[in-house]
């Protein structure tokens, strides 16, 4: 449970907590954990080798402390001659809980946001291969650029709309909300199965297919319709 000490004083300065700007307001969303969901687009599966038919989601974790914000530069990564862009719709909660039913998910929902789940493939691909965790693939720093949120307030719970991305201005990935496998309701109600949902959770959705690599002084540009778009530049 929470270790947080009650009001004595920190041996050291804890460092400042992870946050995200919201459209069209100066207060900051503080971002509690980054839960990612694997293989939520068919044709994305299928491009990675796997059987794209309604298998549960599965989920990894990004520390919140690798969020990037859209427009600051991405810096390529060690260990790695091989970093991938997988854009994403982010999904931010004001609300937790367990076991929260299907029918009732979308009222934890706050607000949407553009991400990108920046990925080591190489070295996903070797933890694959062991049968090992994907930390070292997925969750390194600066591994989740993501742009600001746009309250539900503003943009309502997106089910459809175009979602790409390109790279120095050539289109790498396309496709549209309405092909994701689970939806969101259904991500938030099995992941509050599996977790204790908190207010300032993030939940990356997904990725459609066309993943491919970066490198050095590429410029990456996504946009989801109807959510927002990301930017950032290879460093
Ligand atoms: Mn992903």
């Amino acid at each position: 449970m929470n270790v947080h000490a009650p009001t004595k004083n920190y041996v050291f300065d804890p460092l400042p907590i992870p946050t995200l700007p919201v459209v069209g307001s100066s207060d900051l969303f503080p971002v509690h954990r980054i839960y990612c969901v694997g293989r939520n687009f068919a044709e994305h599966a299928i491009e990675m080798g796997h059987d794209p038919n309604r298998e549960p989601p599965f989920f990894f974790q990004k520390n919140p402390d690798t969020l990037v914000l859209s427009g600051q530069d991405f810096p390529y990564p060690a260990q790695t001659s091989d970093v991938h862009h997988e854009i994403e719709l982010v999904v931010a909660l004001s609300k937790g809980g367990v076991d929260i039913a299907v029918e009732d998910a979308l009222d934890h929902v706050y607000g949407y946001a553009v991400g990108l789940d920046m990925t080591r493939r190489d070295l996903q691909g070797v933890a694959k291969k062991m049968g090992r965790p994907w930390e070292t693939g997925k969750a390194f720093e600066a591994s989740a650029p993501c742009s600001a949120i746009v309250p539900v307030s503003q943009v309502g719970h997106p089910t459809d709309g175009a979602v790409w991305v390109k790279v120095n201005g050539e289109m790498r990935q396309t496709g549209d909300l309405n092909q994701m496998i689970w939806k969101v309701p259904e991500m938030i109600s099995y992941l509050s199965g599996l977790f204790t949902l908190q207010p300032g959770d993030l939940i990356y959705a997904g990725t459609p297919s066309g993943v491919g690599a970066v490198v050095r002084g590429d410029k990456i540009h996504g946009k989801i319709e109807g959510v927002g778009e990301i930017s950032t530049l290879v460093v």
